[in-house]
């Protein structure tokens, strides 16, 4: 089993509610805020002692907004975990900011800290798109925060951009990512709107973009980004490379690909702290309460701050390991599979692989591992097969 852990920490607040959200997030007074923390450090503190022999590879801030509460309180929490756990030196230290609240002081204090990877919700550039979506930024706004983050000295910075959103035309989208682009972000993360039931969105008469123009934002995003140095690594995620002259000191060989996010499609352990957070560490998974106040009260006690507990039994962790891995473009390791499961891929899904390379939606491909001196065997998805990924992940349900 291996001992290398990734750390999420989940802000459940937000200044106000967006139309189309859908995560646990709501706005708080000072003194909920100043509880929550105070029960986040008695989390990390429990935790740690049974993780205490775990190497946190990767950590990462993430909401609600980050941004929102007092820089202090998620600076001191960062230190705590700092303290209590095991941090490896390359550690990549992520955090979502919204430019509505990520003041330049407080990018420079997140920056001390130790955050060394910025998140930044953008969505759209376009100010019509962002008041139709309930965002309290503009676009002047976004500028002023990735010129601030560069400023703070962050050299790992992602930006979110939403497509198929209320009223939007391709024309609109594209200039949108091409302002984006010309920023030049180390990493984009290009989603399409899904309209979740329980949002506001979901009761509202509104003006999707039809299904042709919203494949046609997914493909010029592929083309767009991919002539323009980004390389997609996974379905909905972009990365430059990292060139010699500015590798600088950073924990990132090679790549600006999402070291932390890498950590769910590849099935690593990970442990969630805060309100609601998922964990999933040496196959068994739960989640924490989402009632705020028996999380405050229950901070200290794992049993009762943990619900649905479930061991995942080898069924599950094979179609994890398959629907997760193959949304990565580099696919998943045939070797891996048979070093976890003790079986031949093909033995388990040898019908389901031989139909999808045949219809071309599927290859195998051998990747040299670094000084070329041992190959591995990948299964991945072709560009036509990401294009319809979900029809083809579900083939992979025992
Ligand atoms: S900022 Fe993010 S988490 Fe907060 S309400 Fe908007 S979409 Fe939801």
């Amino acid at each position: 089993m291996s001992r290398d852990i990734s750390i999420y920490v989940h802000i459940p607040f937000c200044e106000r509610k967006c139309l189309y959200c859908d995560f646990l997030s709501f706005g708080a007074g000072k003194e909920q805020i100043d509880g929550y923390f105070d029960a986040l450090l008695k989390e990390i503190k429990t935790a740690s002692k049974v993780y205490k022999d775990r190497v946190v590879q990767t950590v990462f801030f993430g909401g609600g907004t980050p941004s929102f509460p007092e820089g202090k309180k998620i600076c001191d929490t960062l230190r705590a975990i700092k303290t209590e756990f095991t941090l490896s030196p390359e550690c990549e230290v992520s955090i979502e900011v919204n430019p509505a609240s990520a003041i330049y002081d407080k990018l420079v204090s997140f920056k001390e800290a130790g955050f060394n990877r910025l998140s930044i919700g953008a969505q759209s550039l376009n100010d019509e798109e962002l008041k139709k979506l309930g965002r309290l930024h503009d676009s002047r706004m976004f500028f002023e925060t990735f010129e601030n983050a560069r400023r703070a000295g962050f050299d790992n910075i992602n930006i979110d951009v939403m497509s198929a959103l209320p009223d939007q035309s391709l024309s609109s989208y594209m200039e949108t990512l091409k302002k984006v682009v010309d920023l030049g972000p180390e990493h984009i993360s290009a989603y399409s709107l899904i309209i979740e039931d329980g949002t506001p969105f979901y009761d509202m008469d509104l003006k999707l973009p039809d299904e042709d123009t919203d494949r046609a934002m997914y493909h010029e995003t592929k083309r767009y980004l991919n002539e323009h140095d980004y390389h997609r690594y996974e379905i909905s995620n972009y990365a430059r490379d990292v060139s010699a002259e500015n590798a600088g000191d950073g924990p990132f060989y090679g790549t600006y690909e999402c070291a932390h996010n890498k950590v769910y499609w590849q099935r690593g352990n990970y442990l969630g702290l805060g309100l609601g957070a998922a964990s999933m560490v040496d196959n068994v998974r739960w989640s924490n309460t989402r009632d705020m106040s028996r999380y405050v009260e229950s901070a200290s006690d794992m049993s009762a701050l943990r619900e649905n507990l479930e061991k995942l039994s080898l069924q599950s962790q094979m179609e994890e390991f398959m629907f997760l891995g193959l949304r990565l473009v580099s696919g998943v390791s045939t070797e891996r599979f048979k070093q976890l499961f003790s079986q031949d891929i093909t033995d388990v899904y040898g019908d389901v692989i031989e139909m999808y390379v045949k219809s071309g939606h599927l290859e195998i491909a051998s990747v040299n591992s670094v000084g070329g001196l041992a190959s591995t065997t990948y299964l991945r998805l072709t560009d036509a097969g990401l294009d319809v990924s979900n029809t083809i992940m579900a083939d992979f349900l025992l």
